[in-house]
């Protein structure tokens, strides 16, 4: 279990030091002698915006200095893991496939986590089946799900940002033929 430096993504042991309830001491990273995780100390609503605007250190913050330490509820797990099956399977197929070198460095369960993470935009696309927006609004919806995903890919596998899109792509692009085939096959069972 170690923590990450958001800024330039090392190693760092400790984030910080209490020191009494309520008084604590961010701790700086040996590396870019920045401190390590200023977010600690920031309210969710400014991770969130940070997230939205693909800021490279709300991910490390979220990926590897908050989901890491605390275990993710079994329900949320369970309800990403059937509804991406084909996605996650593909991605890790690709990782495999085209990333043999990172292996080391990702697990299987931190991509997960990736995808976990940067898939909170799908709640909005809920929200609209409610309300019934255009079909265009769920694609520019979709189109952001996917640049989300690709950023928490790239934080991850420390790849460059094409490398994660097409990771992206290719994965959504299997989800998309696994959901028609299903839905294909279900037509021809009733
Ligand atoms: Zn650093």
């Amino acid at each position: 279990m170690e923590f990450r430096c958001v800024h330039c993504g090392s190693e760092v042991k400790t984030l910080f030091v209490q020191y009494s309830p309520g008084n604590i001491r961010l701790m700086k990273c040996d590396n870019c002698k920045a401190v390590a995780d200023e977010y600690i100390e920031c309210e969710i609503t400014i991770v969130l915006i940070d997230l939205i605007l693909h800021k490279r250190k709300a991910y490390r913050h979220v990926l590897y200095n908050v989901l890491n330490r605390n275990t993710v509820d079994a329900e949320m797990m369970m309800e990403v893991l059937l509804g991406n099956f084909a996605f996650f399977g593909v991605l890790l197929l690709m990782k495999r496939l085209f990333m043999k070198s990172f292996s080391q460095v990702t697990s299987n369960k931190d991509i997960f986590l990736a995808i976990l993470v940067s898939s909170y935009f799908k709640l909005f696309v809920m929200a609209m089946m409610v309300w019934e927006f255009p079909a265009s609004v769920l694609f520019i919806i979709d189109i952001f799900v996917l640049s989300s995903n690709a950023m928490a890919l790239t934080v991850l596998q420390q790849a460059t940002m094409t490398g994660g899109i097409g990771m992206c792509l290719g994965a959504h692009a299997a989800k998309v033929v696994a959901n028609h085939t299903l839905e294909f096959l279900l037509v021809r069972v009733l």
